[in-house]
């Protein structure tokens, strides 16, 4: 290989990431445990004749049931997909065109994430009536109008347990005690929330849960969805093929992904309460840092049901895209989706009744479990400075 092209492939882009909630490195024990899975240990796991499919099966199912034992499962009961996008879609459009007849109906909330706001739509345009219900302005859903729209017509109800913007955590046994009362799934986006916050579907009434590898530590390309047993959950698959994982996603299972993916969930498990305690930690130090240089600043979404690593943050007189190029060793989120050259502010942050001022100045910092204080320090004063000489050109401006 080319040396230069090589050395620029492994090296890491300069800067300090707080942008733990758009993706979390791999882990290196992750890696270490899925390496003999590309190399010596390649059989496929659905391959029944012979000892190369039989050692690969076994390694899938073993991850299988590091998964289930994170979220309280039974193993049987963990699918796995190619992430939390499609579990999403799976569960979304599966659970809906399966019961369309008796069930036509759908409900969810403005600040879901897009996979499950487009699955939603998507349905809405093969026919199925559609309810995207408002959140509250700490961004938690109104139970009082979940349960009015609820119904006996509908077949599922989709709200995420943590969000990727503002990391507010959603009453799961609540919504779940609606959803039951009138036999509707309750369907729950678990991306933001697996390894991070203790979640059993058991206790909490899940009967559909979705999650991510890449967001806790584990390689993308791979996630799972949570398909209750009993009471059996039905839904229609979107992939046909040879019928693995029950038939409801079929394809050869990417043996490598799944273990690192049951290795983080593992790790995840083992060290969640330290972790929680540390980086709960990290993010009061960044929280206190920006506040004690900085007036005008304002934390978005519920104060205290939140989860530890987020911060979104608006900073009163500050554009945050203006901000971001102001910061190139920053790597923050906006939470902007940049369409050509149109900016839009955050759709979550609009769902909160958020002015778009103060929308557009908001930014997501996201702590991991990678960061240290020395990093947390150095972005305060960074942002701190950044913040300060754009509103000083700001009213040098307005003057
Ligand atoms: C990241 C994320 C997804 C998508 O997960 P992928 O595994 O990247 O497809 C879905 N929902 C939420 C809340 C997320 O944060």
């Amino acid at each position: 290989m080319d040396k230069d092209t090589s050395q620029k492939a492994n090296r890491r882009p300069p800067g300090i990431y707080l942008d733990n909630q758009a993706t979390t490195p791999t882990d290196p024990r992750v890696v270490e445990a899925m390496l003999p899975f590309f190399t010596e240990r390649f059989g496929n796991p659905h391959s029944s004749a012979h000892a190369f499919g039989w050692d690969a099966e076994e390694a899938v199912e073993q991850a299988r049931g590091q998964l289930a034992s994170l979220i309280g499962a039974e193993p049987r009961e963990v699918i796995f997909t190619s992430g939390a996008t499609e579990s999403n879609n799976l569960a979304i459009k599966g659970a809906a065109r399966f019961h369309r007849q008796r069930r036509p109906h759908v409900v969810t909330l403005a600040s879901e994430h897009k996979c499950v706001l487009e699955s939603v739509r998507a349905l809405e345009r093969e026919g199925h009536r559609v309810d995207i219900l408002p959140v509250l302005p700490d961004g938690l859903v109104d139970l009082d109008v979940l349960a009015d729209a609820v119904t006996e017509e509908t077949a599922v109800v989709s709200v995420m347990a943590v969000n990727n913007e503002i990391g507010v955590i959603q009453p799961l046994a609540e919504i779940a005690a609606i959803c039951r009362e009138k036999g509707a799934y309750f369907h729950c986006d678990a991306a933001q929330a697996v390894g991070k916050i203790a979640l059993d579907v058991v206790a909490l009434g899940i009967d559909l849960m979705s999650i991510s590898g890449h967001k806790f530590y584990g390689p993308k390309g791979i996630g799972a969805l949570y398909v209750r047993r009993r009471p059996r959950v039905r839904l229609e698959p979107l992939i046909d093929g040879g019928g693995q994982e029950r038939g409801l996603r079929s394809g050869t299972l990417a043996t490598p992904l799944c273990v690192g993916f049951g290795r983080a969930a593992e790790i995840a498990g083992a060290e969640m309460a330290g972790e929680t305690a540390r980086i709960s930690a990290l993010k009061t130090r960044l929280l206190e840092g920006i506040t004690g240089r900085l007036s005008g600043v304002a934390l978005n979404g519920h104060a205290e049901r939140r989860v530890a690593g987020n911060l979104n943050l608006a900073f009163e007189g500050i554009d945050a895209e203006a901000l971001m190029r102001a910061l190139p060793r920053l790597a923050v989120s906006s939470g902007s989706a940049c369409t050509s050259a149109a900016v839009e502010p955050s759709y979550v942050l609009q769902a909160l009744g958020l002015p778009d001022e103060r929308a557009r100045g908001s930014i997501r910092l996201a702590v991991g479990r990678f960061n240290t204080e020395a990093e947390i320090d150095q972005a305060v004063e960074e942002l701190a400075a950044a913040v300060a000489k754009l509103r000083a050109e700001g009213s040098a401006a307005a003057e």
